[in-house]
């Protein structure tokens, strides 16, 4: 496969971007190599700047749930653009988004729209502060909600009491306002709570882990969590960035019949734009501004070509419940396929699968948290990686991220994504 032009691009992009890259796993420093340079894509297809063509299992990390270029989304844009890009100023569509999200989530009253889902997760421990007057965080080693400060804090049993920055440039002051929990283990968050009484402002975490890979919560450990926040005080955010609008129409909450105080919604809700989204129940969204005294903002918030992207994709999925039947259907295809590839080549490596999100890990130990997902032979995934990318599948470039499917993919493709795992794994052992 030639990609000599992926490879000059990124040469010159070193001199001019840290990395080369615009966000760090993009650089495939994970699995070596360099990063192939995305041209265009449509439907289930992505096509590098060399012309090869890949089965898309990224999907931009999740926001092209209906495929690339899908034209509804490209119509809506371009008659959007029509009456200019910004206005910083109320529009007819960021109600009617606010008015969709809410009649999609139940547990949300009020929303409020941002441009990430760094901000909208940001914003929402914000406003968990504000309204409950106390200042810790309880998160989960291995979710990850974004860049803010408060969110990129190290795992361990030390961080577990008072945390440590995971980055430099986060303070220490930051980092001991936030604790940390494996994820899956209750006992442990009822520790912390029990350490901290009266001082945890919320607990936050991904309903359904995408970021250490896919892992999924135990049975009634979603209950526990909200039984503990109840007890305590405690906002009960659900970082839905991943799984919101994917794993069903209300997210992961609704598919595991889960409330929280605070949703935190990103990806799908933009249609491929920058959008994000925090909402929840109206007597905590009443604390921000100019509501109440929670400050945030944004020049470009309720974007009017990021709102007609996204509530063109948010009123498809709305009307069109067949949607998340077949990314089921195709989920489960693809995982029946994987594991009778295993049975045939004597391999046990554990597949994590709920709806369109897997990650096919390479260990035989069940993953529940990030300490069993770390038990990967990451060398031996670079390769896998490499072995896919060379058949024409588009993976994320690292064992510690999920695959989202898209609507776009076909029963034949998705037989081809079987064909070249059963062939990568073979050739790689
Ligand atoms: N929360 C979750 C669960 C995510 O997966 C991500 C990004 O992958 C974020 C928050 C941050 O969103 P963004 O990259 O839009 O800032």
């Amino acid at each position: 496969m030639n990609t000599s032009t992926s490879q000059n691009l990124f040469e010159k992009a070193q001199h001019y971007i840290p990395g080369g890259v615009n966000s760090p796993v993009r650089a495939f420093r994970a699995v070596g190599g360099t990063p192939i340079f995305i041209k265009s894509a449509k439907g289930a297809y992505v096509y590098d700047e060399d012309g090869n063509e890949y089965i898309e299992l990224i999907n931009s990390w999740g926001p092209m749930i209906l495929g690339h270029a899908n034209e509804l989304i490209q119509q809506a844009v371009s008659d959007a653009i029509q009456h200019s890009f910004s206005f910083g100023a109320p529009t007819r569509k960021e109600v009617e988004m606010a008015e969709l999200i809410v009649s999609m989530v139940p547990s949300i009253e009020k929303v409020r729209m941002v441009n990430s889902g760094t901000e909208a997760t940001m914003s929402a421990i914000r406003v968990a502060r504000g309204f409950t007057g106390r200042d810790k965080i309880i998160k989960f080693e291995g979710c990850y909600h974004g860049h803010g400060d408060s969110f990129l804090i190290a795992a361990g049993s030390g961080a577990a009491t008072f945390g440590t920055p995971d980055s430099p440039g986060v303070t220490k002051g930051v980092a001991h306002d936030t604790l940390t929990a494996p994820f899956n283990d209750l006992a442990a968050v009822q520790q912390l709570v029990d350490a901290n009484k009266e001082q945890i402002a919320a607990l936050i975490l991904e309903p359904v882990v995408g970021n250490m890979g896919c892992v999924l919560p135990a049975e009634g450990f979603l209950a526990g969590l909200r039984r503990i926040c109840d007890e305590e005080g405690t906002v009960l955010i659900l970082d839905e960035v991943m799984t919101g609008f994917r794993l069903a129409k209300g997210g992961a909450q609704e598919r595991f019949g889960i409330t929280p105080d605070l949703t935190t919604l990103g990806k799908i809700i933009g249609g491929g734009m920058p959008v994000g989204a925090y909402g929840g129940r109206a007597e905590i969204m009443n604390w921000v501004s100019p509501a109440g005294p929670v400050y945030q903002a944004g020049t470009l918030s309720g974007n009017p070509i990021a709102m007609a992207a996204g509530l063109t994709m948010l009123n498809y999925l709305n009307e069109h419940p067949e949607v998340y039947s077949q990314l089921e259907n195709s989920g489960n295809k693809l995982v029946t396929g994987f594991k009778n590839s295993q049975e045939k080549l004597g391999l046990n490596y554990t597949l994590n699968h709920i709806g369109s999100m897997y990650t096919l890990f390479f260990t035989d130990q069940p993953v529940t948290d990030l300490s069993s997902a770390k038990s990967s032979d990451l060398v031996l995934f670079g390769k896998y990686f490499h072995a896919m990318l060379n058949r024409g599948i588009y993976m994320g470039p690292s064992q510690f991220e999920a695959m989202f499917l898209s609507t776009a993919l076909t029963d034949d493709h998705l037989n081809k994504i079987i064909q070249a795992n059963e062939d990568s794994l073979k050739e790689i052992q």
